[in-house]
């Protein structure tokens, strides 16, 4: 009995001690104070193993014994098998800044911390900007017109955003531009997205271009000349890195810049020979300044001892000779501004540099450290706001389009895709808005970037696709009816560009999330390179610690033993509680596949992939809870927060499942699953009942929808393009009304109380007057209401000849 009581303590104080990560120090007392109560009071075999346990673990517990005996045999180990960082690894390690993507890595994410990133909303001035200069230039925006007939945005609305300030939203007020806040810039293009090609127009100009560059690395003189020139659209800019044999992997460019004499206005200089070729470049047919990024080198050393210098950017006017641009490529779905560039022997003086000449090499460090907002906003944003439209039209949609006597809304099978794109929108935009929240506060998240860029494009993706099917033929023919067709074939620029989402999964999420926002790792190479032996020890041990206490945690919290106490009500709180123990087993699985697969871990993508699932889908609960947390929640959402929450979490768990399944030590994938899973999964998709709600909610007009579709582009101003959300808007808001006129219309029908031939809804109606069975004044309305419910469901058609745009290659079929 003894026995069996001191194997219990000896058990429950060392997995205390690992959870709490106490150290080595408390486990040893714990091991040596059973062992002495065995040796003592009767069980001396087990005592004396329990004393043995806790010497063996004083030699890696008491940091004097192990720098000695352990650490240098350790770290010549680690010396020899870690990867080597290289340069653009670096950078790209060293861009922007860990914070709460860090803490799901730790294993104890503090939640009070993600809480503390206060929500301060927008200015008086962001707001009226989204209220009226959104709205206006939403309101000029005709897709098909844009599309089809001028492949670009109207003069007129090109002359607006100018005015206005779109394309400096992030150049501050001090250089003439509006100096919004990263949540302002975000609400913008959301509500802007209403239209793929106005969202790309104002989206890229603000994001991962000339403007961004030149505020974080320009010299005064370039910040002075081209801000103010940026921000009221005299310039407009553009940015080349990629070229046909530079895509994904564009530190491979072969755009040179050599470093040599030429003449510029009329002088001669030390300047820059550029050759490049690069294509897909947004914005680049209406470019006046272009910027450009090449591999720059000195050959005859005219600057310095190094030959090839790296990657360098510089900013180089249009009209500069040599320089070919104004073509266009076509791309899918939009007809945003975007072509190649080449350029053949172009003369550029040294100061053309982004930065001036003490830049030149310094390319990629800036791109990726730009990248890590800018990818956070744009593409982000685009998907967030598609899907505040989607909620709005197909909600809209769902509910008028009635089929066998009811609404499609009201059928379970259009329930499913309804909510499913209601929750996706909803995750997306707590998502998106609470990044930009972090990045007000200073942030720059790197690994979030990456996290917000694939995930949320493909969930615009699943929205659209779930938006295409319940709207079924009303949205597969293209027109000017068609509100949703376009966007929905857009769709794969936003999975392409900012970083192809495969890629991003694949390789980013994990690959850069591993080394940079793991507690340990990153501190253990830099010991490696500094070849710091005491700096290596402190980084492993508390390495190893973390292991078991994340072990520890992980198994606990699995077990329903020890749940954190979180900041959230009891709503959010189930929810918060299993993000902290999936971190756990996150931070756990992510240490045994690194140092079970080794460097190796880099090509094994499906298996970092899987792990960057896991991280993508705590940091997007993680979001929702802070995003509910803060809000004004109304009724029905906090079934929209049970849904996403146990959406994301049933899909973090499935990745983390795959992951142990395909782990390749089979021992260690089963020693883990027993960890973090003791009692099993513990997440199910969604209930029915939830999606039931979800999608009444968003049919109806209900606090719930006119709060999700909040600031998009909903009101009918006049002169304006036809609104269809508008128009759903007020379909919805009298359907209560109209709801029961159908149904006693339908039963006196299937009752035979009203002629057989009255087939069409408006013959019923009147019918229906003429039985007495409907009164004067619901007759008028419901004419109304069917005419105009009439006029949504109704879609294009054209000429026999339309689309061809060779009217000499058309065949005049006979029946045509
Ligand atoms: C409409 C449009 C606008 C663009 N705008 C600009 C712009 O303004 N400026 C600019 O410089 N560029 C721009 N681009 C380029 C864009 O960034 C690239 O298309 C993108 O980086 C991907 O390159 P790629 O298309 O050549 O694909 P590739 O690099 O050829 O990749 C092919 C496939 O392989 C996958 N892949 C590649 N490497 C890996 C890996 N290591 N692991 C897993 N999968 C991988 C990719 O995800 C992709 O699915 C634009 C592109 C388009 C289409």
């Amino acid at each position: 009995m003894l026995q069996f009581i001191l194997i219990l303590v000896a058990l429950g104080g060392l997995l205390e001690v690992m959870r709490r990560e106490a150290g080595a120090v408390p486990a040893i007392g714990v091991l040596v104070i059973t062992g002495l109560v065995g040796v003592l009071f009767g069980t001396p075999i087990l005592g004396t193993l329990l004393l043995i346990a806790g010497t063996l673990l004083a030699i890696p517990g008491v940091p004097a014994l192990r720098r000695r005996l352990l650490s240098p045999r350790i770290f010549a180990l680690f010396d020899k098998a870690a990867p080597k960082v290289s340069d653009t690894e670096r950078s790209a390690l060293e861009a922007g800044t860990v914070s709460w993507d860090g803490e799901l890595f730790s294993g104890k994410p503090t939640w009070q911390r993600l809480l503390d990133y206060r929500d301060d909303g927008l200015t008086e001035e962001e707001r009226t900007f989204i209220d009226h200069q959104c709205s206006v230039a939403a309101g000029m925006c005709n897709g098909w017109e844009i599309a089809r007939e001028r492949a670009d945005l109207p003069e007129a609305l090109w002359d607006y955003l100018k005015k206005e300030g779109f394309f400096g939203m992030i150049i501050p007020k001090q250089y003439g531009g509006l100096g919004f806040s990263a949540k302002a810039q975000s609400a913008v293009l959301q509500k802007l997205a209403v239209n793929e090609t106005l969202m790309v127009s104002v989206g890229v100009p603000n994001s991962l271009g000339p403007g961004e560059l030149l505020l974080k690395y320009g010299t005064q003189a370039q910040k002075d000349h081209y801000l103010p020139r940026l921000a009221d659209g005299r310039e407009i800019p553009c940015f080349g890195l990629t070229g046909p044999r530079a895509g994904s992997d564009a530190t491979s460019l072969p755009d040179t810049g050599i470093v040599c004499r030429g003449m510029h206005n009329g002088e001669e200089v030390l300047g820059l020979r550029l050759n490049f070729e690069k294509r897909w470049i947004t914005l680049a047919p209406i470019a006046t300044v272009v910027g450009l990024a090449f591999r720059m080198f000195d050959p005859e050393h005219l600057l310095g001892e190094d030959t090839d210098l790296g990657i360098t950017c510089a900013l180089i006017p249009r009209d500069t000779e040599g320089m070919e641009i104004g073509r266009r490529h076509h791309p899918v779905g939009s007809p945003f501004m975007n072509g190649p560039i080449v350029g053949k022997d172009v003369f550029i003086p040294l100061d053309y540099i982004i930065g001036g000449p003490s830049m030149a090499g310094q390319g990629w460090r800036m791109l990726v450290e730009c990248l890590s907002v800018g990818r956070c906003i744009t593409l982000p944003s685009g998907a967030s706001g598609v899907g505040r439209y989607a909620i709005g039209w197909t909600g809209g949609y769902s509910r008028i389009r009635r089929q066998f006597n009811m609404p499609v809304a009201d059928m379970e099978g259009v329930q499913e895709p309804l909510a499913r794109l209601t929750a996706h929108a909803y995750i997306a935009q707590a998502a998106v808005m609470q990044t930009a929240n972090l990045i007000d506060h200073g942030e720059k998240p790197a690994v979030p970037s990456a996290i917000l860029k694939s995930q949320l494009t493909e969930f615009q993706r699943n929205i659209l696709a779930d938006a295409m099917d319940i709207h079924g033929g009303r949205a597969v023919t293209l027109g000017p009816r068609n509100y949703l067709g376009l966007g929905w074939s857009a769709v794969p620029v936003s999975i392409t560009v900012e970083g192809a989402n495969i890629m991003t999964r694949n390789l980013m999420i994990f690959g850069q999330g591993a080394i940079r926002c793991h507690p340990f790792v990153l501190k253990e190479l830099a010991a490696k390179e500094a070849q710091d032996l005491r700096a290596f020890d402190k980084a492993f041990f508390g390495h190893i610690g973390l292991i078991f206490g994340n072990a520890a945690r992980a198994w606990l919290q699995g077990l329903g033993i020890g749940r954190p106490s979180v900041p959230f009500d009891e709503v959010a709180t189930p929810y918060a509680r299993d993000v902290s123990r999936l971190s756990a087993a996150f931070g756990l699985c992510a240490d045994a596949a690194m140092i079970s697969v080794g460097s190796g871990l880099k090509k094994r993508e499906m298996l970092s992939a899987r792990l960057g699932d896991v991280l993508s889908n705590l940091y997007l609960t993680s979001m929702v809870l802070k995003q509910w947390q803060a809000g004004d929640n109304v009724e029905h959402e906090a079934a929209l927060l049970h849904y996403s929450c146990r959406t994301l979490l049933f899909r973090a768990e499935q990745a983390l499942v795959e992951l142990l399944d395909n782990l390749p030590n089979r021992a260690l994938a089963k020693s883990l699953k027993f960890i973090v899973m003791p009692l099993g999964r513990r997440w199910e998709k969604p209930q029915d009942s939830l999606t039931r709600d979800i999608a009444k909610a968003v049919s109806m007009d209900t606090p719930l929808r006119r709060k999700l579709i909040s600031d998009t582009w909903d009101q009918q101003g006049p002169g304006q393009q036809d609104n269809p959300l508008a128009r759903y808007n007020a379909l919805l808001a009298e359907y209560e009304r109209a709801e029961p006129i159908y149904r006693a219309i339908s039963k006196a029908y299937a009752k035979g109380e009203l002629p057989a031939e009255a087939l069409h809804p408006e013959q019923r109606l009147e019918a229906a007057l003429d039985a007495g069975l409907v009164s004067e004044d619901d007759a008028r309305f419901m004419r109304h209401y069917e005419r105009e419910v009439l006029d949504m469901l109704t879609v294009d058609d054209f000429a026999f000849d339309a689309f061809a745009s060779h009217k000499d290659k058309v065949v005049w079929h006979d029946a045509a």
